[in-house]
């Protein structure tokens, strides 16, 4: 049977096997005795595309859920240096995205964002969301960007799910939200960044209107600045009470809740957690953008990860912007994420297991609840580390990776021959 052969998993002491059926379904996770088998190949020595029938001797390596990058912006993406002065700041990098958006075309958008689209998947992100502007100054060019990332998720269909959020304007506009009906199908959730609009609150409702007309979860940027008077969340977990709002809520950044007194995250973690809502943390750019307006004593930007561990709040890490005004790095791996996240969120040794499972099973369960994660009967979807222990993948963050999706090998990347995991 097709499967992978003594492997580390996160939470098991012992190697494993896991196993899956023709269709790439998962049908066992066990714990093998077993040593290397020559008559299976590598997954360093297999060719891309090959199923192996026998299975690939795993030779020792750490195997994840693909990750899942939850929050991206590949409308965005490539677009570092196409602006001056330098952004730096949120303000800055949204007053340079206006200017830039104007000189962007639907095959501008569709190179960058293939490439873009194909590094992640090249790293092992098998599942991805893009947040998509909708700011543009009329709707054919809107249409234009919606029709070029549509075409890069058919391209990359093979290697991942691509998951489009459309960002709801900042003030509520009649015509945009009747185009919504042609467009609401093919979304994954709604999306917005209310805090930029000129009544939060409002524009805040005003999504979560249009959210409930069309069947949508939300996806929203929350609280993205490290001011303690911001307090978007709160009020979001407030409305969705109210509502009985009976679909998915993600809110993304909720930075400031990290510059409010312990108390105050306590009882709005407390609320995050009783609303079940998700909470992505972006440490890329906002470790990035926030706090550099304080010179020389500059708070970082994430969130309140403690107060949401205390209230049992699930956080997922994703990678935001990539090479765009509003962060100018960024390669897509999500690795280098969870590293970060690592440092700016004060974790020590114990915390490597807990920072990979917010790159993989927990965003992944965000956007395919129980069916994302290596258990029978889920799709046999993987990324091998050349490591044989969360702490050694946090401690040298390997290169070397192999993606295998449906039970097929898709990606190798750098893992060579049967020395290489030795
Ligand atoms: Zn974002």
């Amino acid at each position: 049977m097709p499967g992978i052969h003594g492997v580390h998993v996160l939470g098991s002491e012992s190697q494993v096997h896991i196993l899956w059926d023709a269709n790439g379904v998962i049908t066992a996770v066990e714990p093998c005795q077993q040593g290397p088998n020559v008559l299976r190949p590598t997954v360093g020595d297999a060719s891309c595309g090959e199923v192996a029938p026998m299975g690939f001797d795993g030779q020792g390596a750490l195997v994840l859920p693909g990750f899942a990058d939850m929050h991206t912006h590949l409308d965005k993406t490539g677009t570092a240096g196409q602006f001056s002065p330098q952004a730096e700041t949120l303000s800055g990098a949204v007053k340079a995205f206006a200017e830039v958006r104007n000189s962007l075309t639907p095959e501008s958008v569709y190179v960058k964002a293939l490439a873009a689209a194909k590094r992640c998947a090249d790293y092992g992100t098998t599942l991805l969301r893009t947040h998509i502007d909708s700011y543009y100054p009329d709707q054919a060019r809107l249409a234009g960007v919606l029709t070029a990332i549509m075409a890069v998720k058919g391209q990359v269909r093979d290697s991942l799910d691509l998951e489009m959020v459309l960002m709801c304007p900042t003030v509520s506009d009649p015509v945009w939200a009747q185009g919504l009906c042609q467009i609401a199908p093919q979304l994954a959730a709604l999306g917005g960044a209310p805090g930029l609009a000129p009544d939060p609150a409002r524009n805040l409702r005003w999504i979560l209107d249009q959210a409930e007309k069309y069947a949508l979860p939300v996806d929203l940027h929350v609280d993205e600045t490290l001011d303690p008077d911001a307090n978007l969340l709160e009020l979001l977990a407030d409305e969705v009470a109210r509502r009985r709002f009976p679909f998915p809520v993600t809110a993304a950044h909720v930075v400031s809740l990290a510059s409010q007194p312990l108390a105050d995250q306590r009882r709005v973690a407390r609320k995050v957690s009783d609303m079940g809502i998700h909470i992505v943390s972006l440490p890329q750019t906002n470790c990035y953008l926030q706090g550099r307006e304080k010179f020389g004593q500059g708070q970082r930007g994430l969130t309140a990860l403690a107060a949401f561990q205390e209230a049992g709040v699930d956080v997922a890490f994703a990678s935001d912007n990539m090479e765009d005004p509003f962060h100018p790095w960024g390669n897509g791996d999500l690795l280098q994420v969870a590293s970060l996240a690592l440092y700016a969120g004060h974790m020590g040794y114990g915390d490597s297991e807990k920072v990979l499972r917010a790159i993989a099973e927990i965003p992944g369960q965000f956007a395919r609840g129980a069916g994302y994660g290596l258990r029978p009967g889920n799709p046999a979807e993987m990324v091998v580390l050349r490591a044989s222990s969360a702490h050694e993948a946090m401690a040298r963050l390997p290169a070397e990776r192999a993606v295998i999706r449906q039970g097929k090998l898709i990606h190798v990347r750098g893992l060579t021959r049967r020395s290489a995991l030795s």
